[in-house]
């Protein structure tokens, strides 16, 4: 080329240098030269992108990066983790059709399915994840998938995906691994059909994108991203970008998370303050089996107390002594949070059906963060014994 094409006009000219990192695409729409280049690209003869609501460098390079992390053939980007779960069942089932779900999931992905049944005609069986009688009773002729966590959220019970898709048989799993992020364990080599993430969490880990990914087969990241285009639940470039920065650091940031939180999960355990821990490293959690065989390098940085101080008044007297851990309804933020089950992620529910399945208003959810060991137990210390 010789001449400038005046819709290059105000970039940069070519240089000799390559940027050591992507740059960010920041742009709606690209120049195609001619019709049949529009075609090549439509059918996947050239590489190429025409409108970012479909497609652009920066999702796809962070699509590359989690289909290879995930050990997956092809990835996707979505607005938000819960815009990733929506185009992930929004391609396996619609109206009239069946699905399984995990009684406890996400708060959020839990009324999505509820949107899914009332609006859209979408019949769901909410199952015992744990037990395959459960699941087993469940399956119907029409049942299109099945949906659970790697961990659930918060009592920290580690999910048997092994199992869980042994008993499904041909039905397609779907496995939210938010909690554990692919340097924990990689859902598809365990059975998983489609692996998704919020990626607002560890993935990017910075406390600062909202983003979702899935990873599956180049078919279904095909149908799932046109699914997601439709329905306008993509990513933007510059948040695929950050999450791309993100990925980076995952492996060092869930080797200090993973370690911190074990000695933490322990030391909380022995303190006077607090009459109940799970977290899967200790011996007395209901999954600790299990986790010592499916996650051999940690569980995560997720850990739930209940406080001997009684009730919400407790709660809240924990919270302004634990003065730097900030209470924050998030979790994988760099810095240590604190949160509450009960008035947060779990507020739809009735008083007595939160009890049943043991979220008490005692109940304290702690997300690790980066900071070392020996300054958290000092805060927890000092926190829970002002309480
Ligand atoms: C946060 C979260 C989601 C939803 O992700 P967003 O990015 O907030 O939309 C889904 N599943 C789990 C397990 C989560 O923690």
């Amino acid at each position: 080329m010789t001449e400038q094409h005046p819709s290059r006009q105000g970039n940069p000219p070519d240089f000799v240098t390559e940027p050591s990192t992507a740059p960010i695409y920041q742009t709606t729409a690209f120049d195609v030269p001619d019709l049949k280049v529009l075609a090549d690209i439509y059918s996947g003869n050239v590489t190429g992108h025409v409108y970012t609501r479909d497609s652009n460098p920066n999702h796809a390079a962070l699509s590359e990066s989690i289909a290879q992390m995930e050990g997956a053939e092809a990835g996707c980007v979505f607005s938000s983790g819960m815009g990733a779960i929506a185009a992930s069942l929004m391609h396996l089932a619609g109206s009239g059709d069946h699905i399984i779900v995990a009684k406890s999931l996400y708060g959020i992905t839990l009324k999505l399915i509820g949107r899914l049944h009332q609006k859209f005609g979408v019949h769901v069986s909410y199952v015992d994840a744990a037990d395959p009688e459960s699941i087993r009773g469940a399956l119907q002729a029409n049942t299109k998938l099945c949906l659970v966590e790697t961990i659930s959220n918060p009592l920290l019970e580690v999910t048997d995906i092994r199992m869980v898709a042994d008993t499904l048989g041909e039905v397609p799993l779907v496995v939210d691994s938010t909690f554990t992020t692919p340097e924990l364990i990689r859902p598809i080599e365990h059975g998983a059909t489609i692996v998704v993430h919020s990626a607002s969490k560890y993935l990017n880990g910075h406390g600062d994108v909202m983003l979702g990914v899935a990873a599956g087969t180049v078919r279904r990241m095909k149908s799932v991203r046109s699914m997601a285009s439709a329905f306008g639940q993509n990513g933007n470039p510059f948040e695929s970008w950050l999450t791309q920065r993100g990925l980076k650091t995952l492996p060092l940031r869930m080797k200090q998370i993973c370690h911190t939180t074990t000695r933490l999960a322990d030391f909380l355990q022995g303190h006077a303050g607090t009459r109940q821990v799970f977290h899967p490293s200790l011996p007395e959690h209901g999954t600790h089996q299990l986790a010592t065989t499916l996650y051999p390098n940690g569980t995560g940085g997720i850990i739930s107390f209940r406080l001997v101080a009684d009730g919400k008044e407790g709660v809240s007297r924990f919270m302004r002594a634990a003065e730097n851990i900030p209470f924050s309804p998030t979790l994988a933020d760099p810095r240590t949070t604190l949160s509450h089950p009960a008035t947060t992620s779990h507020a739809f529910m009735s008083r007595q059906d939160r009890a049943a399945i043991g979220i008490t208003d005692e109940l304290v959810r702690l997300s690790v963060g980066l900071e070392s060991f020996d300054v958290l137990r000092d805060e927890l210390d000092e926190a829970l014994s002002k309480t």
